[in-house]
């Protein structure tokens, strides 16, 4: 049913558990899985306003993504064209790959935040709204 899974992972230790769960989504569908991890500018970080040239920095920033995807596709069976790491909001730009590669299904982690911590937002709750696809949030225990 689904034929096209991305599956946004956040670089913490929390990630397998999503990845685990995309994997078995995708060997229940046949699906092709596409992993990926949004770099955050480091700008944003930093409110932009100091006087240094942050471009090394990001640059690092984005190898060692690549890196720890190339890792994590050689552990479970992810061809290295499908393994993506971009630079921008994590929201928006798993929605930009969402359309432009045509997946069916978008799986992220999600904490089952509730109450106060439910009125910060997460990426899971950014990922939901807009989203053009099925979202999966597998919660993260
Ligand atoms: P959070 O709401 O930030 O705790 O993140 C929940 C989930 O959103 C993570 O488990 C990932 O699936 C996804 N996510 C968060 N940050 C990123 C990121 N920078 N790139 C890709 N996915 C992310």
């Amino acid at each position: 049913m689904y034929k096209k899974i991305l599956v946004a992972i956040d670089l913490t230790e929390e990630a397998p558990q999503v990845l685990e769960k995309a994997a078995r989504l995708r060997e229940a569908h046949e699906s092709t899985l596409v992993l990926t991890h949004v770099v955050e500018p480091v700008g944003y970080a930093y409110g932009g306003d100091i006087p240094m040239d942050l471009t090394e920095l990001q640059d690092q920033l984005g190898k060692a993504a690549k890196d720890q995807l190339a890792a994590y596709g050689n552990q479970y069976n992810v061809a290295a064209d499908q393994q993506i790491v971009t630079v921008g909001r994590p929201e928006s730009e798993i929605h930009r790959l969402a359309k432009e590669l045509d997946i069916d299904l978008i799986v992220v982690g999600s904490h089952g935040r509730s109450g106060f911590q439910l009125l910060l937002g997460s990426t899971a709750n950014g990922v939901l709204h807009g989203a053009v696809c099925d979202v999966l949030a597998a919660r993260i225990t």
